[in-house]
């Protein structure tokens, strides 16, 4: 993704992997072969690789730059993790030598954002230092909805898993090190920076909403996966804590952008990752990539 400007706030992106990735049916339970093909013609064509019969999906991290924070949001699934198959991929590099060249230290980044506390969003939240995981950006403020915490946390104790090692690996040092504000739905870090609850995908997911002159951009962590779920707002994931309520969570999100200016950057998106949602009809949506 170019960089976004959204008033006085730059938005980019540090990319972990990306490519095709998962097919479809693997995916979506509710998954039909005849309905995917009757919307494929209506989605842009970086979003599915015909050859492979793969979604195409990225795993990135924004950085969104205010004038006054450096802000990440979301932190892919990061290094020495010792994760299982698919989320070991190898070269993870990429991502710290892409926000290196954002001109974005460790040192300088002031808040993370957490949409959800799931594998692929909270990796790169610590480093493993002489054995012990502590977090990455030492002078940040960690921001994780205080509900889902708790979840997590009971659910860790019970010895679940997920979130088993996400949660004692990049959850639990970010707390122990004092570096968490854990955060209601209505959490506001300023004028710039607000929540929107879209739970379902996990028990208290967030949309992270950057507000400037006038404008808005809005950062959907797995509020929805692929474009597919545009066309298909019922389409929930297998990985979906309540199918039930993310799908409500989804048509409500999009009916409220819809047909509006709001930029929607949605994690998983293909490059050109940033786009806008238009209405088709009351039940379904359309995604288009910002291609300027
Ligand atoms: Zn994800």
């Amino acid at each position: 993704m170019r960089q976004i400007r959204v008033g006085d706030v730059t938005i980019d992106v540090a990319i972990e992997r990306d490519g095709p990735w998962r097919k479809p049916e693997e995916f979506f339970p509710m998954f039909d072969r005849a309905t995917f093909d009757r919307h494929l013609p209506s989605m842009e064509p970086e979003v599915y690789d015909t050859a492979t019969g793969k979604m195409v999906m990225t795993y990135q991290t924004f950085v969104v730059r205010t004038p006054k924070h450096t802000i990440l949001v979301d932190t892919c699934t990061g290094e020495d993790k010792g994760h299982p198959a698919p989320f070991d991929f190898p070269g993870k590099e990429r991502w710290r030598n892409e926000l290196f060249a954002l001109g974005v230290s460790f040192e300088s980044v002031d808040y993370v954002f957490c949409t959800h506390l799931h594998i692929d969003h909270t990796g790169w939240n610590t480093t493993l230092r002489d054995g012990r995981w502590v977090p990455t950006f030492p002078n940040a403020k960690y921001v994780f909805h205080k509900g889902e915490y708790a979840v997590w946390e009971e659910q860790h104790k019970k010895g679940a898993n997920p979130p088993g090692t996400v949660f004692r690996d990049n959850c639990l040092p970010i707390v122990e090190a004092g570096q968490a504000l854990l955060v209601d739905d209505d959490y506001a870090l300023d004028d710039t920076i607000t929540l929107t609850p879209t739970p379902g995908h996990s028990p208290c997911h967030c949309c992270v909403n950057i507000h400037s002159k006038g404008q808005r951009a809005v950062v959907t962590g797995d509020m929805m996966h692929h474009a597919i779920q545009c066309r298909e707002p019922d389409w929930s994931v297998k990985p979906d804590w309540d199918p039930k309520q993310s799908a409500v969570s989804r048509r409500r999100f999009l009916s409220s952008v819809a047909d509006t200016d709001t930029l929607m950057l949605p994690i998983h998106f293909a490059a050109p990752t940033a786009g806008l949602v238009t209405s088709d009809g009351a039940d379904r949506f359309n995604y288009r990539f910002k291609r300027d």
